[in-house]
């Protein structure tokens, strides 16, 4: 990975129990999808985390939840806004083109997917985004006025007005029709990346339609 660089964190805000928001300045030009790395300090391995934000904001956003027992997560939970972070440049090419898509997330997997709608490229998408509860769908007011009748949020662990209540396996298992001819980009955890894209095979979709990237 490129040299990491010192920045000066802006905010850092609990969204949600245990997910945090972390903000600080943008120094670089990134395109959405990608990702960087952010240590605490310039001698530890960075840990990736997908840009949240749009490719146009002042400041990058990135959206991460606590590990227990991890190396940076519980740390970097407890930094506030003054404190110094250290951060590679933009890399990665989970990048979504100006095509109709499906865009399927889960847990902290909407980053990036939150920094191409905040970049504009949300028009001719279908977004569907699952968590155990409601307080994980994350951006979900946002989505929610700007992508209307395109936006499918879902719960595995509570029933909630409104919310399609179990997996984003099962809701896209029970569409009639999931065109092949379409891109499908899953973001998350990697039994719901492996278990998405196995049902979209079976259903006829080809590989090379099925873009995804895993956070481990
Ligand atoms: C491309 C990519 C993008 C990503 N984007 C995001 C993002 O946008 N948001 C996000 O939240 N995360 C993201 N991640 C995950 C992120 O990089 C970190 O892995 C995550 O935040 C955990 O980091 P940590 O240092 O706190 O935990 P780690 O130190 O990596 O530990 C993770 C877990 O493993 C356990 N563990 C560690 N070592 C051992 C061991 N030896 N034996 C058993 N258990 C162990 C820890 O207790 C902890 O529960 C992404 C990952 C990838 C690959």
């Amino acid at each position: 990975m490129k040299t990491l660089k010192k920045s000066t964190i802006i905010s850092n805000l609990e969204t949600a129990p245990g997910a945090y928001i972390l903000s600080f300045p943008r120094s670089f030009d990134f395109v959405p999808g990608q990702v960087i790395g952010i240590a605490m300090n310039p001698e530890e391995k960075p840990r990736l985390y997908s840009i949240a934000s749009g490719n146009k904001e002042q400041v990058i956003r990135i959206l991460y939840t606590i590990k227990p027992g991890g190396k940076l997560t519980p740390g970097l939970a407890r930094l506030q806004a003054g404190d110094s972070i250290f951060v590679s440049e933009p890399f990665g090419g989970f990048i979504c083109g100006e095509e109709p898509a499906f865009w399927v997330a889960t847990g902290t997997g909407i980053a990036p997917f939150a920094s191409m709608f905040y970049s504009g490229v949300s028009n001719n998408k279908v977004l569907i985004q699952g968590n155990r509860f409601a307080s994980g769908l994350y951006f979900r007011e946002d989505f929610e006025k700007g992508m209307g009748n395109r936006y499918f949020p879902s719960c595995t662990r509570e029933e909630v007005e409104g919310l399609y209540y179990g997996r984003v396996l099962k809701f896209l298992s029970e569409k009639e029709t999931l065109d092949p001819g379409l891109k499908y980009y899953l973001c998350g955890s990697a039994e719901m990346v492996v278990d998405v894209r196995d049902l979209l095979i079976e259903r006829g979709v080809p590989f090379e339609n099925v873009v995804a990237e895993i956070f481990f």
